[in-house]
């Protein structure tokens, strides 16, 4: 084991001298207290390190002892419903042992060791496995949790056992006397391999009609969600995280508020599944690293995300991770820069911060996943942007712009009308319409893309009518103008609008987020044939229709809503020319 002596310490970083035969990304303990840390250069025999946990009180001279191993993360049955910070230590057990303030030094497992597991197995002996093949499961709550071959190991049965096992008892030998047990551990850095990657094209279904309907994402897709202060990237990504259909979400709280947390903590246990009916929390990881936590940690916790992320797509899962916020992670990435002394690129970042963010995002995707069979599972990557002063323009908004397919622009001006989701509809894009297009046909209804082409086109004449409006008022339009004026407001308020906090529409199952925006749009074609017939705008909106439309979130039943469009046409058709 290679050790060796504290030279300098510069906040987080740290550099230690007689570290040869080190290598990249080795996790070392640093000092007497054994502070986690990772190998993030080598220069002949120095070794800088970035420290996971606070670095006040070391002292140049203190020994720094190589694990010979990389950052890794334990995969196996336990993973669901944990609370981790972001080097996979179990929160609740940080605090068990020291308190709110966490102490320093303090190694806990991943995985609970004590725990029985009711294993069942899949495989027989004389079986031939490669990795990836799943060998067997055991049920967490109410998911069948496979246990995998790791990636890097194959080999025949030459036992198999079944029963009640800890996660570090062997259940399965292969020939050449190598043990597999129900966890194993993967280097956070490397993506875990994939037999082959496949085309997105099953949408993300969020119950989130803005998203959904307008600006959709697909499974194995990556999206953004960039927004300035209190414009709900928060709220978006714990939207997401709730109702997304996905069997696994990994949640990442990275550097913002530790009471946002606390809320996530506080409300998730309590939540149902719309779909499943079972508790949420029992399909999520959530990783916490507050900005009130080292930012070391900050930087490693996406990556221990997204290998927990991979490691249940590797099961065949679609899998949703979100991380609010990338920006906190990228402060980490250029506070730990500063201090190794690099060359500053732009705003102070890194040079190899798009190439950091694009590496990242790439290991989002729809895939056949590694072992016997064609398994697909997917990640889908959704990541919270916090540009200071809501510029669009710095570099980490920027450069993940150029790598996901759908940007969900939060708009500060919206949220101050309280207009939720603050998605501007004009910025925003979604690049997987055409590849979900087909899906939606067939599992939605046919019109559904020409109902959303007609909403963006009236969206985007509104914003020329406004012009025009500002310039000459109201009266000088046309019926026909003024009346889409109209519609999209109840595009806007009917549709778009969506609270976060409401019992009846914080979910819109898809269907009823199609009947809906059919219903403004059958009205909209019901007042354009009468104003032709002549018929005053003014009576069309006095309409009782109109406010039935109005009240549309309300309605449960899609029967209920059906009813509403179909008199929707023979009510405007029966209002004759004044
Ligand atoms: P950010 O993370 O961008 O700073 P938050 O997500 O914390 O902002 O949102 C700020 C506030 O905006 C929330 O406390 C809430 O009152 C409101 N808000 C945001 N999104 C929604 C939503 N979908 N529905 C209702 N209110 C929302
Ligand atoms: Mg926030």
């Amino acid at each position: 084991m290679v050790t060796g002596k504290i030279a300098r310490i510069s906040g987080p970083v740290i550099t230690a001298g007689g570290m040869k035969g080190s290598r990249m990304y080795d996790v070392v303990n640093v000092g007497g207290e054994a502070l986690r840390g990772e190998i993030i250069r080598l220069e002949g025999d120095f070794a800088v390190i970035q420290v996971y946990e606070d670095t006040t009180g070391l002292r140049v001279g203190e020994t720094v002892e190589n694990t010979g191993r990389p950052l890794s993360v334990e995969l196996g049955p336990g993973l669901l419903a944990s609370i981790y910070d972001g080097v996979q230590r179990p929160l609740p057990i940080l605090k068990e042992k020291s308190g709110n303030f966490i102490a320093r030094g303090i190694s806990v497992p991943g995985l609970d060791r004590a725990k029985k597991w009711e294993f069942v197995p899949a495989v027989k002996e004389g079986d031939a496995l490669t990795g990836g093949d799943i060998i067997g499961t055991v049920k967490e709550f109410n998911f069948e949790h496979r246990i995998l071959v790791p990636p890097d190991r194959a080999g025949t049965v030459t036992e198999i056992k079944s029963g009640g096992f800890t996660v570090e008892e062997t259940v399965c030998v292969l020939d050449g006397n190598s043990p597999l047990t129900l966890m194993h551990v993967w280097p956070v850095r490397i993506p875990r391999p994939i037999r082959k990657k496949l085309d997105p094209v099953l949408p993300l279904i969020t119950g989130q009609r803005v998203f959904d309907c307008i600006f959709p994402v697909v499974k194995g897709g990556t999206a953004m969600i960039p927004g300035g202060f209190g414009t709900g990237k928060t709220v978006s990504e714990q939207t997401l995280a709730k109702w997304s259909d996905t069997q696994i979400v990994v949640y990442i709280g990275c550097g913002e508020r530790g009471n946002e947390m606390t809320d996530v903590l506080a409300e998730f246990p309590e939540l149902v599944d719309p779909r499943t009916n079972l508790p949420l929390i029992e399909r999520t990881i959530l990783i916490a690293n507050t900005s009130n936590m080292p930012v070391a940690a900050r930087e490693a916790s996406i990556y221990t995300g997204i290998t927990i992320a991979e490691y249940f797509r590797d099961m065949g899962c679609d899998v949703a991770l979100m991380a609010d916020s990338t920006s906190r992670w990228g402060e980490a990435l250029r506070e730990v820069s500063g201090r190794l002394e690099e060359m500053p690129g732009e705003e102070g970042y890194p040079a190899y911060l798009a190439t950091r963010l694009s590496a990242f995002y790439e290991r989002a995707g729809r895939v056949v996943c590694n072992g016997a069979g064609e398994r697909t599972g997917s990640v889908t990557v959704v990541g919270a942007v916090s540009p200071p002063g809501g510029d669009f323009s710095e570099p980490i908004t920027q450069n993940t712009l150029r790598v996901v397919g759908t940007f969900w622009a939060l708009d500060s001006s919206l949220a101050y009308r309280r207009h939720f989701p603050s998605v501007n509809w004009i910025k925003s894009y979604s690049l997987y319409l055409d590849s979900v297009g087909e899906w939606y046909d067939e599992n939605v209804a046919p019109d559904i893309r020409d109902l959303r082409e007609k909403t963006m086109y009236l969206l985007q004449k509104e914003v020329e009518l406004q012009e025009i409006v500002q310039l000459v008022g109201p009266d000088a339009l046309p019926e026909g103008e003024k009346a889409i004026l109209d519609i999209t407001r109840m595009i806007r308020e009917d549709f778009l609008q969506q609270s976060a906090y409401s019992d009846t529409d914080s979910f819109c199952p898809l269907e009823k987020q199609y009947l809906m925006l059919k219903a403004i749009l059958t009205y909209y074609t019901g007042i354009s044939e009468a104003l032709d017939r002549g018929v005053a705008l003014k009576q069309l909106l006095a309409l009782p229709v109109k406010a039935e439309i109005g009240r549309m979130k309300e309605i449960g039943s899609t029967d209920d809503l059906k009813k509403l469009i179909d008199g929707i046409g023979p009510a405007c058709a029966a209002l004759g020319a004044e």
